[in-house]
């Protein structure tokens, strides 16, 4: 099975930054902003057997630049934030 450890990453951000910001967290706009954070971010596949590439996430969590992701997730909460898509 495939995942897209940037899924993860974007994520680990996503909830991290939004306590700073007092914006709508409903499900729609968090997926929204995923999504935006994720067309602008490259992928990073990863195969996984049962699970067992999950310690390995973890650590390459811990060692990944962040600058980039927490650009990415930032803008996606700016720009999410000030047009959810729903009223
Ligand atoms: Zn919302």
């Amino acid at each position: 099975m495939l995942i897209n450890m940037m899924e993860h990453y974007v994520d680990e951000r996503l909830s991290e930054l939004l306590k700073d910001y007092n914006c709508c967290k409903c499900e729609v706009c968090l997926e929204d902003m995923k999504a935006f954070s994720l067309n602008r971010l490259p992928p990073k596949y990863v195969s996984t057997v049962n699970g067992q590439v999950f310690t390995r996430i973890k650590q390459e969590l811990e060692s990944q630049p962040s600058v980039d992701l927490d650009v990415a997730v930032i803008q996606a909460i700016q720009h999410i934030s000030a047009k959810p898509r729903h009223d």
